[in-house]
């Protein structure tokens, strides 16, 4: 038997996303935000920052829907 994994830990087709990125870089459609946890430093409470990966920016979806 076999149980597809819905999001396999190492998907070669998968881009490395940061949890705060609604979609993979280069998306059309999308475009890197200053990231609202951190504002953009990386940093939470001097520990990386989770919601963007120490990034500092999030990709999101821009124009209007
Ligand atoms: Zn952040």
């Amino acid at each position: 038997m076999s149980t597809p994994s819905p999001t396999p830990p190492d998907d070669p087709t998968q881009p490395a996303m940061a949890p705060g990125d609604e979609a993979p870089a280069g998306t059309p459609g999308t475009g890197e935000n200053v990231c609202p946890d951190c504002g953009g430093s990386g940093l939470l409470d001097g520990a990386q920052c989770a919601m963007c990966a120490g990034s500092g920016t999030v990709v999101e979806g821009i124009g209007g829907a």
